[in-house]
């Protein structure tokens, strides 16, 4: 798997003290009185993500789960997004963070915000561990960021290619002949 990696461009040990610094923010904003919050977060890419940084976070929280996809299959390019999973809790009057990986167009987090919208939630914020600061949308905001990249399509902690490389501790570049290689099976 690591013969498939061009470059590291976040490493594991730079990604758990950005994580630690966004859950001591975190704490600022929600810790004192702690108000409890729900965390929805959107599966698959975010679990990584979430799973370090909810263990960081001393806070009263429930967790819900959805689904969104845009990338189908093999591709780095995002088509059609929906969101596959909406069976979300009652929202109303609660503090909602939504958590996703990654934010690129903004398409994924709009229509996520918009769902828990729809439910009537006290309040609203969003945490993405990256930004690709050339697309990033105005209208979608975005209170906690890990890391602003570049355009390039990423991998690891979390983040897949065809389903693969998730589970790779840091944030990487596949070599390109990886994005075009016929799969094996
Ligand atoms: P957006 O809807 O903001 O354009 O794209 C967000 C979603 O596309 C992310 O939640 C993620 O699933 C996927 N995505 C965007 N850029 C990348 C990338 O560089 N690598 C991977 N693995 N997924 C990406
Ligand atoms: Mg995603």
């Amino acid at each position: 798997m690591e013969d498939d990696i061009a470059k590291v461009i976040i490493s594991s040990g730079e990604i758990a003290e950005r994580v630690s610094a966004m859950a001591d923010e975190m704490v600022q904003t929600y810790g004192q009185p702690d108000e409890g919050i729900t965390i929805v977060t959107v599966l698959a890419g975010s679990l990584v993500f979430l799973s370090d940084l909810i263990r960081r976070l001393p806070l009263r929280m429930r967790i819900a789960l959805v689904t969104a996809s845009s990338y189908a299959g093999k591709a780095t390019t995002a088509g059609k997004i929906h969101l596959e999973s909406t069976t979300l809790p009652d929202l109303r009057n609660r503090n909602v963070l939504i958590v996703d990986d990654i934010v690129e167009t903004g398409g994924t987090l709009r229509l996520v915000q918009a769902a828990v919208r729809r439910l009537c939630p006290r309040r609203i914020r969003t945490a993405v561990l990256l930004r690709k600061t050339t697309k990033a949308p105005s209208d979608v905001p975005i209170d906690f960021v890990g890391f602003d990249i570049g355009d390039d399509f990423v991998v690891g902690y979390g983040l897949d290619y065809d389903g693969l490389y998730r589970n790779l501790p840091f944030i990487a570049v596949l070599k390109p002949e990886m994005y075009n290689a016929e799969s094996a099976l």
